[in-house]
């Protein structure tokens, strides 16, 4: 089979190399997958040059995030069935014709959906999920600061700050990204770099500041995120895409009571509770089709590197695509 291999830290076009494998073998408690999507994460891109939160083991096939059909179960596998699409949330391994995956890491999706879309929706949609509800404690009729709104996290956030009433500050860097915010019910939105971004951003809520916001650029915009948020705000920390360092002092968010609390897919991912309620929570709305996942641009597998060039570059919106 074709797999895409990362032997050592690099930039993608040094690191990710196109490479034939054998097809691997199912094991007790895993499940054999042809591989029919890989959805890709900014977080995909970090560890490909070893710059993500946990340290990437090499050598390793990227792909945390993807969708296929049941090959084979193994041993011990219950509640799925062969034949069935599923997503899977396996950490690595996505980008290859075939993948071998513990049972537990499977999602089940709407079987309405391509494989593209269930490869588009675990990680955004649960992240945004965890973001505006179980952490954000966001509530209807309230505002909430979405950042970088046309990519992959950020159109799952509108779609459903929406869907759960709340009321949306798009930001993003070009205003052709800003007309996907809209088309997704953003309510207000506004270039990254406009220079009067605080106080537009605080005079949208209402002159009093944004009781929520998904932080997801890091660095010096994290000190505007305070800027922009209201007395008693949550500042939701999901992402440092700027790659910079941020100043964090602790008595400015005594002066205004900011709550600053960040967040990590995986952990909550282990978090029986919390990933119950999302499991409750998110499918139904995705079954109904109140929120839709977004698709981004579409590559081959041989084109692995591009995709991940181009997310770095900024050039993408919504999900982005690699099919083997
Ligand atoms: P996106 O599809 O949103 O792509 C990243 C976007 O970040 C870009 O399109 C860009 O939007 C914005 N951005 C801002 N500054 C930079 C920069 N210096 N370089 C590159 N991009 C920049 O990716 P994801 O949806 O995968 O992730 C969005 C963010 O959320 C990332 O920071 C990611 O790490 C985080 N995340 C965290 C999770 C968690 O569990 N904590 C889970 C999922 C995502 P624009 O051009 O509009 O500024």
């Amino acid at each position: 089979m074709k797999a895409v291999h990362v032997a050592e830290q690099g930039s993608p076009a040094q690191a990710m190399r196109l490479t034939v494998q054998p097809v691997p073998q199912v094991t007790p408690g895993h499940v054999r997958l042809k591989v029919e999507a890989a959805g890709i994460n900014f977080a995909d891109v970090l560890a490909v040059s070893g710059e993500y939160l946990t340290r990437t083991k090499y050598p390793y096939t990227p792909g945390m995030e993807f969708a296929g059909v049941i090959e084979e179960l193994g041993q011990g596998v219950q509640g799925f069935q062969v034949g069935q699409r599923v997503a899977c949330l396996a950490g690595t391994g996505g980008l290859a014709q075939y993948a071998v995956v513990p049972a537990q890491t499977l999602v089940p999706v709407p079987q309405s959906f391509s494989a593209a879309q269930a490869a588009s929706f675990p990680v955004s949609y649960l992240t945004a999920y965890h973001g505006l509800k179980t952490l954000g404690q966001g509530k209807g009729g309230e505002w909430v600061l979405v950042q970088a709104a046309a990519g992959a996290l950020g159109t799952a956030s509108i779609q459903m700050a929406k869907a759960m009433g709340m009321k949306v500050i798009a930001m993003a860097s070009t205003e052709e990204k800003l007309s996907i915010a809209r088309d997704l019910g953003a309510d207000v939105t506004l270039l990254q770099d406009d220079e009067e971004r605080v106080q537009k951003v605080r005079d949208a809520a209402g002159g009093k500041g944004v009781p929520l916001i998904l932080e997801v650029v890091g660095g010096k915009r994290f000190q505007e995120s305070l800027d922009m948020a209201a007395n008693r705000g949550r500042v939701i920390v999901i992402g440092n895409a700027s790659r910079e360092q941020a100043n964090l002092r602790p008595v400015e968010l005594m002066k205004r009571n900011i709550t600053v609390t960040g967040l990590w897919l995986t952990s909550l991912l282990g978090d029986a509770e919390a990933n119950a309620q999302a499991m409750r929570e998110v499918p139904p709305l995705l079954a109904s089709g109140q929120v839709v996942p977004q698709v981004g641009p579409t590559y081959a597998l041989a084109d692995s590197a591009q995709a991940f060039q181009d997310i770095m570059d900024r050039k993408t919106t919504g999900k982005v695509i690699i099919e083997p």
